[in-house]
């Protein structure tokens, strides 16, 4: 057991050079792992990102613009062929208000996610986008509103966006294939985050822990995809089942490996800016700090206007209130605090 743990030990401090280790080491890592394998590669993520952030965990105001969605992908409760879901949209108006609320409370990043819904056209979006910039210079806006052609991307991109989360959801195309239905493709999802980040937005990708049918190969193709990528931002939390999609059934992916994989990616790119996920506070009432003590250095609380935060209904038992509501930022403060770590109300951009 001991030499185990040694030698995983060995693999943990040779994980930088990520590219060298084979994928029968790191079915390894990720198969074998020890308590003691997942105590010492959450130390070292520390260590990496706090010399690179320090002590900061930066903050984002997710405000959740549209439950509407094209799109059909098979996990997620606001998928099109939801009937139960219950739609809604922000109009721009609310939106400002929602920056206004945030700015008050401390918060220099909105993040704009919604399902694909066109109501929220280039023209709409650049003009909301020039709106919040000349209102709050000293805030980022990022987007999280799945695809769209480079030239929106571009357009958005000059009217003031800066960042753009765009889960790549599984890096294995058989795999992607499974969670989503014909007509959506990994090749395409891996060519709008290659846009955006050829455009200049600070891009995120990420995947979902335990999502169905996923095998630790998978889990690895994700791994070596973020690494080779280099995305400035990764985002990834437990699959969590929704009772109205066929995978009402299926289990839920495990905080457990959730943490262990955040300290993986801290220790592949040092510099990523990693949050600490909603679906992780979700699935276990401490995963915000436990995230953080895993190498995670961003929260990302809710700052939609509360009677539509259930009704953007992507998994079932959505945290919204407590600790996750941006009302109750000095909560979170002093939970973050638990961790030896301050919540800073700075932009928090990617340390280029
Ligand atoms: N329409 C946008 C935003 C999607 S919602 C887009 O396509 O990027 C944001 C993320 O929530 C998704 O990328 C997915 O990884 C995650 N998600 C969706 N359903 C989920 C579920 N059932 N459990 C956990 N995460 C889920």
């Amino acid at each position: 057991m001991l030499t185990e743990t040694a030698e995983h030990g060995e693999l943990i401090e040779r994980l930088y050079s990520f590219s060298d280790l084979s994928d029968t080491r790191l079915r390894e890592l990720i198969d074998d792992r020890t308590e003691a394998d997942a105590e010492l590669l959450a130390q070292r993520a520390r260590e990496r990102c706090e010399e690179i952030y320090g002590n900061d965990v930066f903050m984002r105001g997710l405000i959740e613009i549209s439950s509407y969605c094209k799109n059909d992908c098979l996990y997620c409760g606001i998928r099109r062929s939801n009937k139960n879901a219950e739609r809604y949209r922000l109009d721009p108006e609310q939106i400002l208000d929602c920056c206004e609320t945030g700015y008050a409370l401390g918060f220099r990043t909105f993040v704009l996610q919604g399902g694909e819904d066109g109501y929220y056209n280039d023209e709409l979006l650049c003009s909301l986008i020039g709106k919040i910039k000349s209102s709050y210079p000293d805030c980022a806006v990022t987007l999280s509103l799945g695809e769209r052609t480079a030239e929106s991307y571009k357009r958005l991109y000059d009217a003031g966006a800066d960042r753009y989360l765009l889960r790549h959801e599984t890096a294995d195309k058989e795999h992607y294939e499974m969670l989503h239905p014909a007509g959506l493709s990994l090749e395409k999802r891996i060519e709008c985050l290659k846009e955006l980040k050829s455009i200049g937005y600070q891009t995120g990708c990420g995947f979902m822990v335990g999502s169905p049918y996923q095998t630790t190969d998978h889990i690895i193709k994700d791994l070596r995809f973020i690494k080779s990528f280099e995305p400035h931002m990764v985002g990834i939390g437990p699959f969590i089942p929704h009772k109205d999609t066929p995978f009402k059934d299926d289990p839920a992916g495990t905080a457990e490996l959730t943490l262990y994989l955040l300290s993986i990616i801290r220790l592949l790119l040092p510099k990523v800016l990693l949050p600490a996920t909603t679906a992780l506070g979700t699935i276990d009432p401490m995963g915000r700090e436990k995230g953080i003590l895993a190498g995670a250095n961003v929260v990302m609380p809710n700052l939609s206007p509360a009677q539509v935060r259930k009704k953007y209904s992507l998994y079932n038992g959505k945290v919204c209130t407590g600790e996750e509501a941006a009302e109750h930022v000095k909560e979170l403060k002093s939970r973050i605090e638990t961790t030896g770590r301050k919540l800073t109300a700075a932009k928090g951009d990617f340390a280029f």
